[in-house]
């Protein structure tokens, strides 16, 4: 039998892009300019939602929020990892190019699913996203 203290087991993975449903942590807001003014230290998305109001807009459009990767059942899941931070990723560096890039100060860096798979080229492009609930 493993020790835990010796293996514990790996933290769980964080989607920095969930629906209001499954989220637990508020990631920031949506500016004006359509990026994400990040929130720390990590605020319970609850909170957040329940200061959010009714709007027109669906929350998911003016907040973005995490919450646990739910792996298999979401349609971005590619089998072993996530195919949206992957894309992501690849389409910032593709644009931009490798270049040295000062990381934002989120909530969520050492459990979240797209650093842990694609390192800091995945924060860059993860300031853009604005969460698509369709
Ligand atoms: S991709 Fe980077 S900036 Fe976005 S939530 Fe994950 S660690 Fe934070």
């Amino acid at each position: 039998m493993t020790d835990p203290a010796v293996c514990p087991d790996p933290p769980e993975r964080m989607c920095p892009s969930t629906p209001a449903a499954n989220a637990t942590v508020f990631l920031g807001m949506i500016t004006p300019a359509g990026r994400v003014a990040y929130v720390t230290p990590a605020t319970p998305a609850e909170v957040a939602l329940a200061a959010a109001g009714d709007a027109d807009t669906p929350v998911e459009s003016r907040y973005r929020l995490a919450g646990p990767c739910v792996t298999s059942s979401c349609g971005f899941w590619t089998g072993d990892h996530c195919g949206l931070g992957a894309r992501l990723a690849a389409s910032y560096q593709e644009a931009v190019g490798p270049t040295e890039v000062e990381l934002p100060k989120c909530a969520i860096r050492r459990t979240c699913r797209w650093f842990a798979e694609q390192g800091p080229a995945a924060c860059p492009a993860c300031s853009h996203v604005v969460t698509d609930t369709r």
